[in-house]
């Protein structure tokens, strides 16, 4: 029989990847993404077919939102039979936020979803777009005995490979603007392109693809520093629209032991608001109860985020509350992996 090359959907939302220059204003503008291979021509020599789909007005990541979130998964949703692999472009500035919403969104997954950008334009002479898109391309097309490599939500950035709800935005200047600090990679490419197998996703193809769609509970990230005013953290928690609150705290999980601090977070949670503890640092996660400084936050109620990022934090947060999980339950479901998103 022969065999048939993979099948790539493309899908372009905005941000610089998509972009050039336009020499008389100097401004970068967004062009018609159905030219992707007049652009870069060398992606008629990858063996697979490219089809591409772009959103009707591109936007910066900044822009992104549940609503956004959502038509990506609707579109990889419509196209999931007959395409074998995604890769999906968007700005970078919220990429983390938006890989790790899709990885909750998209429940059995067993399909590659790539996500990539780039820090310079794809016009521009030293871009670092066209080996980002390349590459994350192969990934996504990459099969060993008929079967996708990759069945996860991953984020392709500068020669490395990454879990999506594992990473963060470290870097606004450098190529290598992604981490995933308590993670290893997925995979690197090098001379050849190498997956970290062990480290994978092994998907149950048994079950049906399903999105979760209920991602609108309004939750809030709360980072502590010296001198946090009492007043504000008292107006915030107090809003009557709160759903979920993302407290980062210091080091591996500790907060300041004001007793206004405790009775506030103690009120939150009576009335129903999960709150949810995750690390200021970059690497390393929340030990609650390892410090003095956060025995009364583990006494409260408040919930251990572990080494899970800001990012991620976010998005199962607001999955789980958008299945209306209950307060008994909520503590135990936010503290098990979910998606290889924490340890
Ligand atoms: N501001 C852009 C965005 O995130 C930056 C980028 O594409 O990298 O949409």
């Amino acid at each position: 029989m022969e065999n048939k090359v993979p099948d790539i959907l493309l899908i372009y939302t905005g941000g610089t990847i998509g972009m050039v220059k336009d020499y008389k204003s100097n401004a970068l503008k967004p062009f018609d993404f159905e030219n992707i291979k007049v652009k870069i021509p060398e992606l008629k020599l990858l063996d697979c077919k490219i089809e591409t789909t772009a959103f009707p007005n591109p936007i910066d990541s900044s822009d992104m939102s549940p609503e956004y979130w959502m038509k990506i998964a609707e579109i990889i949703e419509s196209r999931y039979e007959d395409i074998d692999g995604f890769v999906v472009l968007t700005g970078t500035d919220t990429m983390s936020y938006t890989s790790s919403a899709l990885s909750f969104i998209l429940e059995n997954l067993s399909k590659p979803v790539i996500f990539t950008g780039s820090q310079l334009p794809i016009g521009d002479l030293r871009t670092d777009a066209k080996e980002n898109l390349i590459t994350a391309i192969q990934v996504a097309s990459a099969q060993q005995n008929g079967q996708a490599i990759v069945q996860e939500v991953g984020l392709y950035f500068e020669y490395k490979l990454y879990r999506a709800n594992r990473t963060t935005k470290v870097s606004s200047e450098q190529f290598e603007a992604f981490e995933s600090a308590n993670y290893p990679n997925l995979g690197e490419s090098g001379v050849h392109l190498n997956f970290n197998e062990p480290w994978l996703i092994r998907a149950d193809k048994s079950k049906p693809l399903m999105l979760n769609k209920n991602f609108d509970a309004k939750v809030l990230i709360l980072k502590l520093f010296p001198g946090i005013s009492e007043s504000i953290v008292r107006h915030i928690l107090n809003c009557p629209d709160l759903e979920g609150v993302i407290l980062e705290t210091y080091g591996a999980g500790n907060a300041l032991t004001a007793e206004w601090f405790t009775e506030i977070l103690s009120t939150t949670i009576d009335k129903g608001i999960p709150v949810i503890n995750v690390t200021q640092c970059v690497s390393g996660g929340v030990m609650m109860g390892h410090y003095e400084s956060s025995v009364h936050l583990k006494k409260t109620g408040v919930i251990s985020g572990k080494d899970i990022t800001t990012e991620s934090a976010v998005a199962k947060l607001k999955l789980l509350l958008g299945k209306k999980t209950p307060s008994k339950k909520f503590k135990i479901l936010f503290e098990t992996p979910l998606r290889g998103e924490m340890n």
